[in-house]
């Protein structure tokens, strides 16, 4: 008999309303440890603000988030981030004014607790450890250049080196491709891959890119006005054809799988 698949994280019937307008409603998720689930469905859906309520970013109207065996309600930013819980955003949000290398010491920061940067104070370990991170993601030759100086494509590296400097266990990615040419897509694609593969993440991404989404998830939800229209495989999703039905009907004119906007 294979074991019971453990849950890395649990959304239970996650209710988001902002005065009347509910943008998510009811959403139950259930993320196991280990695969690369991708959150899909048409501008507006909705996947922004269920990020936002998983991360703990906000407080859901209605529902519970489970992670690490407690409803994050009962836990400070600090102690999800401290159990491994990770996102970036849709809108890159570096610090444009600091150097490369110090945007991913802030993190190492942030994670050894310390209230200030203090710069001064910043030991070789860390320095060590924050160009470790920027060498795994490609961009340690900018290690001393403003984030600002750098292409969108190398600051989205440099979100996922933040990322990494924050110790990982599930990673929650929006957009990690947005904004970006076709050829810069497809290496951020694999090295998303491979950080999954290496830092054997458990991942959850928001994405409009279909090649990409059926290139990283092993299974995927389709979010549609704010509740969830269907979930499965990359093979389930495709075929489904209400799922075709929502994306042939809204903006997104490619067939599933052939591209998306
Ligand atoms: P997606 O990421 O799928 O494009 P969002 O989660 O960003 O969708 O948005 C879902 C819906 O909720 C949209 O109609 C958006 O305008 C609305 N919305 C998101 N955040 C807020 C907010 N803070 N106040 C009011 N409405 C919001
Ligand atoms: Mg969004």
């Amino acid at each position: 008999m294979s074991p019971t698949p453990s849950v890395a994280l649990s959304a239970r019937n996650v209710t988001m309303q902002f005065g009347d307008f509910v943008a998510v409603q009811s959403v139950s998720l259930d993320l196991i440890a280990g695969e690369r689930r991708a959150l899909i469905g048409p501008n507006g859906a909705g996947k922004t603000t269920l990020f936002n309520v998983i991360s703990s970013r906000l407080r859901p109207s209605r529902g519970e988030v489970h992670y690490a065996g407690r409803n994050m309600a009962s836990m400070t930013a600090d102690a999800i981030c401290r159990q491994g819980l990770v996102r970036t955003f849709q809108i890159t949000s570096i610090f444009p004014r600091l150097t490369v290398l110090q945007n991913v010491q802030a993190a190492l920061y942030s994670r050894h607790g310390h209230a200030r940067w203090v710069w001064q104070r910043c030991g070789k370990v860390d320095r060590e450890e924050a160009l470790d991170c920027l060498a795994t993601v490609g961009i340690d030759r900018f290690a001393d250049e403003h984030g600002a100086n750098m292409s969108y494509g190398d600051q989205k590296r440099l979100e996922l080196a933040i990322a990494l400097a924050l110790k990982p266990k599930v990673l929650l990615l929006d957009e990690p491709t947005a904004g970006v040419e076709a050829q810069t897509r497809r290496s951020l694609v694999e090295l998303i891959m491979r950080l999954c593969a290496e830092q054997k993440l458990t991942l959850l991404f928001c994405e409009h890119d279909m090649d990409a989404v059926f290139r990283i998830a092993d299974r995927i939800t389709v979010l549609h006005q704010g509740q969830v229209l269907a979930e499965g495989t990359p093979e389930d999703i495709q075929s489904d054809p209400r799922v075709r039905s929502v994306y042939l009907g809204s903006s997104h004119p490619a067939p599933i799988g052939g591209g998306g906007a």
